[in-house]
C-alpha cells in the first residue's frame, strides 16, 4: 500500500468535476454564514466554476463544531449534553437531533473509507458477539434483542471488522468474517471464538481449504469458558471498553440503520481516535503504519480522506 499522508492542506488534488482537467486556478471565495470562507475554483479548460465537497458541503455548521460533537459523543457525552455544551460556546445553537444526525452521517462517511483499509495483523483474531437492546417503537414498550458481532487482532488491538445485526446466525457471522478475511488475509492463521456452534461452518467456509496444506486455511480455536478453558481475554477487554463507552446510548432508539451507523462510529473511535491503554497508541498506528494522520483532529483528517 502506498503511504497516505494527510494534512489539512494537501489532502486533495483538485480536478474539474465537469471535465476532469487539472488546469484549475483559485478564483476567490464563497462566504458562508457558519463555515467561513470557502475556496472557489475555476477550470481553464471548460470555464466551470466550482467548490469542493470536503465532507461539509451544504452543512450549516463549522467542521470544527461538527467533529467536536462526534468526539464528545464517542467519549461518552449524550447528544443532549453536547447540545447544552454548544449552547454556551456557539452563537448558532444546534438541536440534539442535529448532533445525532451528524454522528450517523459522518460515521457512515468515514467507514466507507476505513472499511477498505487492509491491516498488518498478527496471527490471531478473536471474534465474539455482544447483546444489545433497541426500542423499536417509542410509544410502546417494544424492545428488540439484537447483536453486535465484533473481532479484534490480538497483536495490534485493531478491530478487524464488526457490525450491528438483528440476529446472530451464520449469515451475519459470515458478513463479519468476510471483513476480517479482507483486512487480514496473508497474516492471520487462527480465528478464536467461543463455543457458539454457528461459528464452525462459517470459519471453514470463509477462509476455505488450502491444497498445499491439505487442510483448512485457518485454524479455528474454540474456547469454551464453561469448561474452564479460560476467556478470550483480548475480546473480553474490548467488550468492556465498548460497554463503558456505549452505556450512555441507553439502548438504541430509532432505526436499525442508525444503530448500525453509531456502532460503525464506535469502531472508528476505537481504532483511530482513542489511545489504547495497553499499547499506549491508537491501534491503527500499529496495524496501518503507512497511514499518517497529521492533524490532531483525527476525525477531520479521516473525513478529508474519505472525500479524497
Ligand atoms: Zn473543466
Amino acid at each position: 500500500m502506498k503511504s497516505i499522508k494527510v494534512t489539512e492542506k494537501n489532502y486533495k488534488k483538485v480536478l474539474c468535476p465537469n471535465c476532469n482537467s487539472k488546469k484549475i486556478i483559485n478564483r476567490g471565495f464563497r462566504k458562508t454564514e457558519n463555515r467561513g470562507k470557502i475556496q472557489r475554483y475555476y477550470c481553464k479548460d471548460c470555464s466551470h466554476r466550482f467548490v469542493i465537497d470536503d465532507g461539509f458541503f451544504r452543512m450549516r455548521n463549522h467542521p470544527k463544531k461538527i467533529t467536536c460533537a462526534l468526539d464528545l459523543f464517542y467519549r461518552g457525552v449524550s447528544t443532549r449534553k453536547v447540545q447544552e455544551h454548544f449552547k454556551a460556546f456557539y452563537p448558532h445553537n444546534s438541536s440534539h437531533k442535529s448532533v445525532y444526525k451528524w454522528v450517523i452521517k459522518y460515521s457512515d462517511m468515514i467507514s466507507d473509507f476505513t472499511d477498505k483499509l487492509k491491516i498488518n495483523s498478527g496471527k490471531e483474531i478473536q471474534v465474539d458477539e455482544m447483546e444489545y437492546h433497541r426500542r423499536t417503537n417509542p410509544t410502546k414498550k417494544g424492545v428488540s434483542k439484537e447483536w453486535f458481532i465484533d473481532s479484534v487482532d490480538c497483536k495490534t488491538r485493531y478491530m478487524a471488522g464488526s457490525k450491528y445485526f438483528k440476529s446472530r446466525g451464520q449469515k451475519e457471522i459470515r458478513e463479519v468474517m468476510n471483513k476480517v478475511k479482507y483486512k487480514t488475509e496473508g497474516y492471520v492463521t487462527t480465528i478464536t471464538t467461543d463455543g457458539y456452534t454457528a461459528y464452525e461452518d462459517v470459519v471453514k467456509k470463509t477462509f476455505g481449504w488450502n491444497n498445499k496444506k491439505q487442510g483448512y486455511a485457518i485454524r479455528h480455536n474454540k474456547v469454551i469458558a464453561s469448561k474452564g478453558e479460560g476467556f478470550n481475554i483480548m475480546i473480553e477487554r474490548l467488550h468492556n471498553s465498548i460497554r463503558e463507552r456505549t452505556k450512555t446510548f441507553r439502548g438504541f432508539h430509532g432505526s436499525i440503520e442508525s444503530a448500525q451507523a453509531i456502532m460503525k462510529g464506535y469502531e472508528i473511535f476505537y481504532n483511530f481516535i482513542r489511545k489504547h491503554q495497553a499499547i499506549k497508541k491508537c491501534p491503527y498506528e500499529l496495524a496501518i503504519p503507512e497511514l499518517i494522520l497529521t492533524s490532531e483532529n483525527k476525525w477531520l483528517g479521516l473525513i478529508r480522506l474519505s472525500k479524497a
